[in-house]
């Protein structure tokens, strides 16, 4: 039976809690930091925002860490032997761990992971996130609230 206000796939309770959402609880793999080469998108707002943490002028800040992709102005990566690993992904600081170096400063397209409106579009996108991301369907339940004002943040 179909919940009431149910609007949308995740609005569905869960069969065990009865209660809407999606689980998700970060493990810190690095795996949506990492891969096949991709883009980190960064607005100009967060450039100057993580410029300023790193004590550079900005054109410093974008010739060093920044390049353009097809999706705009990106993070660079860096090939490692897990990947392409996001220039700021820190695989040394905890061991066995791999953690964003500007974390309380990072781009709005890593803070809203795994919420994208690439991800929610049906179940099947969101299983397949989960393939790479052990994190979903783990944790805490997101309710689907939540989980919407993510998903607008960003056009991914
Ligand atoms: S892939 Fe998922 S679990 Fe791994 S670091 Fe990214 S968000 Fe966390």
């Amino acid at each position: 039976m179909s919940h009431p206000m149910a609007t949308e796939w995740f609005d569905q309770p869960e069969p065990e809690t009865g209660k809407s959402g999606l689980r998700f609880r970060c493990t810190m793999c690095g795996n949506c930091c990492s891969g096949p080469p991709g883009y980190v998108k960064i607005t100009d707002e967060e450039c100057a925002t993580l410029a300023a943490r790193l004590g550079l002028r900005l054109h410093e800040f974008l010739d060093t860490y920044t390049e353009f992709s097809p999706a705009g102005r990106s993070l660079t990566e860096r090939l490692t032997k897990h990947g392409f690993d996001c220039v700021f992904l820190d695989r040394e600081k905890i061991p066995g761990k791999a953690v964003c170096a500007v974390y309380e400063d990072r781009p709005a397209q890593c803070r809203t992971w795994p919420f994208w409106k690439s991800n929610l579009l049906h179940p099947r996108n969101w299983l397949a996130a989960a393939r790479t991301c052990p994190g979903i369907n783990q944790g805490e339940l997101i309710p689907p609230e939540q989980i919407r004002i993510q998903r607008a943040k960003v056009d991914i």
